[in-house]
């Protein structure tokens, strides 16, 4: 086999670079997928929050883009992405919550996310019946943050770079670069070897050094009618233990820090939902499952050209961002390598961060 560019790993990531490439007029462009399908890895396991509350600006402005494509994705691509701005509320029980809520808004502000705000407690009860918790005093809130479908925008982008000729290989596993000098020659894999001019790591959570796969938790309810689509996700910010609504049943998510077992996690999300969300008390788990985020040691993104070899470029290490920001990582990455130059400033994500 042989392409111009040749991406590993067929997730959100690199089926919106494969489009954007082929977009931007890159006719010779070939995904290496080592599953028999699209949604192997993480994107299918991910709940679907938008967000352009981050309290940083490379993050803030990722958001900010990936927003403007995806409400033009239909037109783009043919499909619903699912992108519903129901907004994001971001509670705080104390002072220093809420200082650290405002701090981050600063920065949003300072972006051009004007609508983003601070809320006093009563108004954060009405944007969300969910709470039920006293010591909630405030929190932040931004109305055009919401959701989307993961796997729709995996779906979006994956047959709208088909029509421009990309080339999707599945059962293909990258084992490794092969590399002469600076130059990665052909990526090595289990169906022999491939041959390209410019190479795409790709692969999520199983991209290797400096990305570390960690274990993330989700519970859903049975079906109910107790909260609305509408809710926005409702997230306690002193622990991340958060909340929304997704196709009839409650989703409850809490990002345990340090990592406990299953049995124990579930045992804490239901005893915060009892204490915080006590409408919920009595509604019982319907399916639990699990999936990998993408961990970089900074928990931003790697993206951009390699620190090792001058034709292998990243997009990686997402940190549990990666669908949010897919239509953006997917521009960027193609502007990157067919015009040598980005929209934005993303030196803040260089791979060459971690390198000594
Ligand atoms: C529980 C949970 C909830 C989440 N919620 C959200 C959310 O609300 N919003 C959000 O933005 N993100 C969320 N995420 C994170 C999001 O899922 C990831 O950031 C995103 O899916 C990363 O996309 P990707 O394409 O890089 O990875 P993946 O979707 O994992 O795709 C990588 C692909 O590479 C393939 N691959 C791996 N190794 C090889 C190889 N050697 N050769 C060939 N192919 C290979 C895999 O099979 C896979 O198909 C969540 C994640 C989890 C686990």
């Amino acid at each position: 086999m042989q392409a111009e560019v040749v991406i590993a790993g067929a997730g959100v990531v690199g089926v919106s670079i494969a489009y954007h490439l082929a977009r931007r007029g890159v006719r010779d462009v070939l995904v290496l997928e080592r599953a028999t399908d699209f949604g192997a890895g993480s994107t299918a396991k991910a709940t679907g929050g938008f967000r352009a509350q981050f309290d940083n600006e490379i993050e803030v402005r990722m958001s900010l883009l990936a927003r403007e494509k995806l409400r033009a994705f239909a037109e783009e691509t043919g499909v619903d992405s699912g992108y519903r701005p129901h907004g994001y509320l971001f509670l705080a029980c104390n002072d220093a919550e809420l200082t650290m809520l405002r701090n981050a808004q600063r920065v949003q502000h300072a972006c051009g996310l004007a609508e983003a705000r601070m809320v006093d407690a009563d108004e954060a009860r009405a944007l969300s019946p969910a709470i039920g918790d006293a010591s909630v005093i405030g929190g932040a809130f931004c109305p055009t943050d919401g959701f989307l479908r993961p796997l729709n925008v995996l779906r979006g982008y994956a047959e709208a770079a088909r029509r421009l000729g990309v080339r999707f290989a599945f059962d293909v596993e990258l084992r490794d670069w092969r590399t002469n000098g600076a130059r990665v020659v052909a990526a090595e894999t289990s169906q022999g070897v491939v041959h390209g001019n410019v190479f795409i790591n790709a692969r999520g959570a199983w991209a290797g050094a400096p990305v570390v796969p960690l274990r993330r938790n989700v519970a859903a309810t049975v079906p109910t009618d107790v909260f609305d689509e509408s809710l926005p996700m409702t997230i306690w910010s002193g622990d991340w233990f958060h909340l929304r609504v997704r196709d009839g049943r409650v989703l409850l998510l809490w990002p345990d820090d340090p990592p406990v077992d299953d049995d124990a996690w579930l045992a804490a999300v239901l005893r915060k939902t009892r204490e915080r969300v006590p409408r919920l008390a009595n509604i019982a788990i319907g399916e639990r499952w699990s999936g990998l985020y993408e961990m970089s040691p900074d928990e931003h993104a790697l993206l951009g050209r390699s620190a090792d070899f001058e034709n292998l470029y990243v997009a990686i290490g997402s940190s549990g961002h990666g669908v949010m920001h897919a239509p953006a990582t997917g521009q960027l990455l193609a502007e990157l390598i067919v015009d040598g130059a980005t929209s934005f400033d993303i030196t803040a994500l260089s791979p060459s961060r971690f390198t000594g």
